[in-house]
């Protein structure tokens, strides 16, 4: 289905298959009156195949017999004499195969004629190609049936063949159910067969009508109350099933039905008018149908003496000025046409409203193929590419129309086409936004800032795509483009790259069967960049650089179109069922939208170093502070934030202004406050209090926050309305968690510390308002603090599968057990929030079985039963905690997302706080090589200062050096994760995971040794330093799980 169709707009679909209107056979009594299938109280139609959509096999059997000198009546009587066990039955069950059927059917058929009957003959005749063709006439009533909106089935009485296939020789996708005696092990008459099929069907038996040509079978149904209909003279049985059904069985013209009871239009003036227009030659019944989509404007089939025409109008009723415009579609039509682009033939458009009660136009019917599946069954390659390639210049001719020539200047406004359509779908979006999709917030941040610089303005079909376009039925020629509802003036790739959506999308979408499951390259298709590159080839035009962009675009539009649907689905009709997939649909095309928008950030982000090479103006390492500075940019500082995105910014002084201002401010705070206070707090943290925050935290917390150096980690991209954090982007915080992480106090005061930092990201991009309001803005306050409760000491817990805590749900609860150990956080007094991950249905996918709730911290059940330490420290007041969970019952709303969504919020919990201790650990290592330099200048040993020492040199140089990759590798991950989204930086955020904690040990180890004995000691933070960098490359997940990562990233590259 297509755009338009999603949006509920009209539909002028005129196309046929060649030569589908010579299935008329015979004609309808006149004086019938066809009732409207909305009236029919039948809902289902069942056909027996052999005698009733095949030829008769009675009639094979008897001149079968009459060629080989077989007595008359032989195989009817073995056919029907002999009970439940005879040959015939056990074959239709399935119970025999052909050879053993010949060989007991044959001795029947001897006994019954007295003497040798060799029945192999029969058995071909009966499957040959001949009786393999289905009856035109009844392939026209199964069509006419299911326009209706009755379903259709076949139950079979049939049997396998000697390839031990089953023998059905018909189109399967003519009925909604297929029911075959010899699959099912059960055959007709046995009432089972029937009710399956009705089951099946999912209609009642007075819902269904059965066609059949032996009575016995009949009987059985009619037993069970089903309608019957004796099938001796097809086309005598269809006319019986007409007066039942109300409609007729002839005349079906693809996509249309009967006329709706409320979309009549007045025939006699519409007859009146056409012959006027079409010269009066033209006479004849008038036969109308309706197209079968599309509400808004109404379009019906008109068939007038010879003629074959479609009429579209606006729909009655009080209209606003713009909408329905079928006079701008007839425009159009009219002026493509004259400008050679095909189109329908426009015959005339009557804008007096009193011949049918609105106004309409007309034009010509077209005849041609329309093909469906976008991968072109049935076709070989070189024909494939060969539709592929037409479609392709067909566009460019629609791109190619001069405006002016055309006299189309005026068809739409000129310029900023993509930029309107952003807006206007944005607005759609959010009007009709029924939950977060974290997909879609991402886009609608990230559209506005990646729209293309210079868009050409032509003609825009607005809808194009293969089912849009008539070929001709023997060859690649576009004779018609379709749906022009959506057409106005703009940019014109975005046309190519609507175009190109089906190969992203899987076959089975309800919304377009689409290619994604295919080899294209294998099936001869283009690939949508060979597709793009065809279009600039035709068009005579460079490359299409952005061609991504303008995917996610139009993925984005359709999202948001979809969201539409879903909403009205939620308030309207819709079965649950629909609309949960409807819902996931919305998702769906939102992230294939996101995977473009990716891939695009990554295409700028690769093409940065080349744009604009890198700048270092200067390079010095001469502060007088704690540690020295670093100084070089590659961007002016003037910057706006979103456009230092696409650069790296190597020095603090390359921030842009605001974060340039927050780093400075940090930089004094640390000077005045942090390091300061290092002392005073690590004493405490080895005292008898040390599991009571020290007062001087708060102190300090409280001046952070005044000085609006707050909350600064949370990312622009999750809080694009800087609604709860500083609104920095990844990159620009790095240097200001860097700086943080020259203290390991200073995070808290900052309130940037883990596992809140995780913990307020999952809040802000997953919880509700409720969970906001209770949990998020405490935790944003710096009220309370929070732990995060995943790893379990029975399991592997690196592999996040194996948890086992259980989640049970409970009249309106859900109990919570489970063994958990390492919780950062548990032991401090103000950690009120847990976040607990365990299992709510360990029997679903490896994936979903995981569900994350929230749990307040006092209550019942949970016991923290002791705190671990790290190399002997216990990291007070925070501490780690080993913690029961026995029966802890929390609310159902406290479960985040749903149920079975766990992981995937485990995943979301990672983004950028997956890089924030790497951030940290350059920290820790520009302090830790600021205190050695300093120690190594004034310490003598052996009559010189340690610094003259080779090896102090050395170890300098290189601790310099590592510093300097790392650093490099963590602003590469957070400029990725800033232009190309978190997805597309995975393999840095993986790499710099294992390199930043490894790094960092070699540094500070370094920094030990040039101490001396005091470098252990708790009088410098470098032994606390280096058991924290220890513990990362534990913390969060094991180095090895993270090089297997980026191995397979590596090896898919
Ligand atoms: C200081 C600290 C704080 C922590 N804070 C928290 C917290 O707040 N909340 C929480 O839930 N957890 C926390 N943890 C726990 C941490 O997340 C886990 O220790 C980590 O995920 C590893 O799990 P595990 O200890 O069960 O090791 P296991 O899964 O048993 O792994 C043991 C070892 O097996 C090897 N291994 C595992 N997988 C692979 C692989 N794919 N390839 C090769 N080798 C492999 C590695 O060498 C690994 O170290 C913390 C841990 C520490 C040290």
């Amino acid at each position: 289905m297509g755009l338009r169709r999603f949006i509920q707009a009209s539909y002028f679909q005129c196309a046929r298959t060649s030569g589908i209107l010579k299935h008329v056979r015979y004609k309808p009594p006149s004086l019938v009156q066809w009732r409207h299938s909305g009236s029919s109280l039948y809902k289902a139609v069942i056909f027996d195949m052999g005698g009733v959509l095949l030829p008769s096999p009675y009639r094979v059997a008897v001149e079968w017999e009459v060629r080989n000198h077989i007595p008359p009546g032989t195989i009817k009587q073995a056919l029907i004499s002999g009970g439940e066990n005879r040959p015939w039955m056990r074959y239709m069950r399935g119970e025999l195969t052909s050879a053993a059927f010949l060989q007991e059917f044959g001795q029947q058929c001897s006994e019954i004629a007295n003497f040798s009957v060799p029945v192999d003959s029969f058995l071909s005749d009966l499957t040959s190609s001949q009786m393999s063709k289905q009856l035109p006439i009844m392939t026209e009533a199964l069509e006419c049936i299911r326009a209706e909106g009755l379903k259709t089935a076949v139950l079979s009485n049939n049997f396998y063949l000697h390839s031990g296939v089953s023998f059905l020789p018909l189109d399967r996708n003519q009925f909604d159910v297929v029911i075959e005696s010899c699959r099912e092990g059960i055959c007709k008459p046995d009432p089972r067969i029937y009710t399956l099929c009705l089951e099946r069907l999912g209609v009642q038996p007075k819902e269904s009508i059965f066609l059949d040509d032996i009575g016995q079978n009949l009987k059985a149904a009619a037993q069970l109350g089903i309608k019957t209909v004796k099938v001796d003279d097809p086309e005598a049985a269809l006319k019986e099933l007409e007066t039942y059904l109300g409609f007729p069985l002839w005349g079906f013209v693809p996509q249309t039905r009967l006329v709706r009871p409320t979309m009549e239009i007045p025939k006699d003036p519409l007859q009146k008018y056409l012959e006027e227009v079409l010269g009066g030659r033209t006479t004849g019944p008038l036969i109308l149908r309706q197209f079968s989509h599309g509400q808004s404007n109404p379009t019906y089939y008109i068939k007038f003496g010879d003629r074959h025409l479609v009429l579209r109008k606006k729909p009655p009723g009080n209209l606003l000025p713009t909408a329905h415009a079928v006079e701008r579609e007839y425009r159009v039509l009219k002026a493509l046409a004259e400008a050679g682009v095909p189109v329908p033939k426009v015959l005339a458009l009557c804008e007096d409203s009193s011949i049918i009660g609105t106004p309409f136009y007309l034009m010509e019917y077209c005849t041609g193929h329309i093909y469906k599946d976008h991968s072109l069954p049935g076709l070989d390659p070189g024909q494939r590419r060969a539709i592929y390639s037409a479609m392709n210049k067909v566009l460019c001719k629609i791109h190619g129309v001069d405006l002016k020539a055309a006299g189309l200047e005026d068809y739409g406004k000129h310029g900023n086409y993509v930029q309107r359509q952003v807006q206007t779908w944005t607005k759609q979006y959010r009007a009709t936004e029924t939950h977060t999709i974290p997909a879609m917030e991402r886009l609608i941040e990230w559209l506005p800032l990646h729209l293309p610089g210079n868009q050409k303005t032509t003609v825009v079909h607005g809808d194009f795509r293969l089912d849009n376009l008539i070929f001709h039925p023997e060859g690649p020629e576009v004779l018609a483009v379709l749906d022009w509802e959506l057409s106005t003036l703009g940019d014109p790739i975005s046309d190519v790259a609507y175009n190109c959506m089906a190969h992203y999308v899987p076959s089975h979408c309800d919304m377009l069967k689409g290619l994604k499951d295919c080899d294209v390259t294998q099936l001869g298709i283009p690939t949508a960049e060979e597709y793009f590159q065809m279009y600039c080839e035709h068009m005579g035009i460079p490359p299409i650089e952005n061609w991504n962009f303008y995917m996610a675009f139009s993925f984005f539009r359709v999202a948001a179109i979809l969201q539409g649907v879903y909403k009205r689905s939620l308030t309207g009709q819709a079965s649950s069922a629909a609309a949960e997939s409807g819902g996931k649909q919305v998702e769906l095309m939102a992230n294939l939208a996101w995977d473009f928008a990716t891939k695009e950030g990554f295409r700028v982000f690769k093409e940065c170093p080349a744009a604009k090479p890198l700048a270092r103006p200067y390079s010095t390492w001469t502060r007088n502070g704690a540690f020295s500075r670093r100084n070089y940019v590659t961007v002016a500082p003037s910057s706006p934030a979103h456009t230092s995105n696409a650069h790296l910014i190597l020095s603090p002084d390359g921030l842009p202004g605001r974060a340039q201002d927050l780093y400075r401010k940090l930089r004094r705070f640390m000077e005045i406050h942090v390091y300061p206070a290092e002392q005073v707090l690590r004493d405490h943290q080895v005292s008898q209090s040390r599991w009571t925050p020290h007062p001087l935290i708060e102190e300090l917390k409280d001046k952070a926050k005044a000085e609006g150096l707050w909350n600064l980690f949370l990312p622009v991209e999750n809080d694009p309305e800087v609604k709860y954090g500083a609104g920095l982007t990844n990159q620009e915080f790095s240097h200001l968690c860097e700086l943080m992480g020259t203290s390991l106090f200073a995070p808290e005061i900052f309130n940037c510390s883990a596992p809140d930092t995780g913990n307020m990201e999952v809040l802000v991009r997953y919880g509700t308002e409720e969970q906001k309001e209770r949990w998020l803005q405490p935790l944003l306050d710096g009220k309370i603090r929070s732990c995060f409760a995943m790893t379990e000491p029975q399991v592997a817990s690196s592999d996040a599968t194996n948890i086992e805590a259980s989640v049970v749900e409970e009249k309106g609860f859900y109990i919570l057990n489970g063994h958990k150990w390492w919780i950062s956080g548990a032991l401090d007094p103000r950690c009120q929030l847990c976040v607990f991950m365990g299992k709510t249905d360990p029997e679903a996918q490896r994936h979903k079985q995981q569900s994350m709730l929230l749990v307040p911290m006092d209550a019942p059940g949970i016991t923290v039963t002791r705190p671990l330490s790290v190399f002997g420290e216990e990291d007070p007041p925070a501490g780690h905690g080993e913690i029961l969970f026995e029966n802890v019952r929390v609310p159902k709303e406290n479960i985040l997302l749903g149920p079975g969504r766990g992981f995937e919020i485990a995943q979301g919990r990672l983004g950028p706080g997956r890089i924030h201790h790497c951030m940290r650990l350059i920290g820790y290592s520009e302090r830790a090589l600021a205190l050695m330099k300093k120690r190594v200048t004034s310490r003598v040993a052996f009559g010189k200062p340690l610094a003259e020492q080779g090896t102090i040199l050395e170890d300098i140089a290189k601790s310099r050096a590592e510093i300097e990759q790392a650093r490099l590798l963590v602003l590469k991950a957070a400029l990725l994760m800033d232009t190309a989204g978190n997805k597309a930086a995975a393999l840095e955020i993986a790499m710099i995971k294992t390199v930043a904690p490894l790094m960092a040990l070699r540094v500070i180890d370094r920094a030990i040794q040039a101490f001396g004995a005091a470098g252990l000691s708790n009088d410098y933070p470098l032994a606390q330093f280096f058991a924290w960098a220890r513990a990362l490359r534990l913390a969060d997940g094991p180095d090895e799980v993270h090089r297997t990562a980026v191995a397979k990233l590596e090896l898919k590259r």
